[in-house]
């Protein structure tokens, strides 16, 4: 279970989420604060920071 980061178009926010590519894929992703489809995802950013530390 991977955790991404994504970032919500209409309201703005960001916003850590618990799933699968697989998911994201489907379509079925909306904004936990309004509700909003227009999600664009900040994994890479995201991923850079934890994983870097060694
Ligand atoms: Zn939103």
């Amino acid at each position: 279970m991977s955790n991404y980061l994504f970032f919500c178009l209409d309201c703005q926010e960001e916003f850590a989420q618990h799933m699968n590519m697989s998911e994201y894929e489907k379509g079925g992703l909306t904004c936990p604060k309004c509700g909003g489809k227009r999600v664009t995802q900040h994994v890479e950013a995201f991923s850079a920071v934890t994983s870097r530390k060694s």
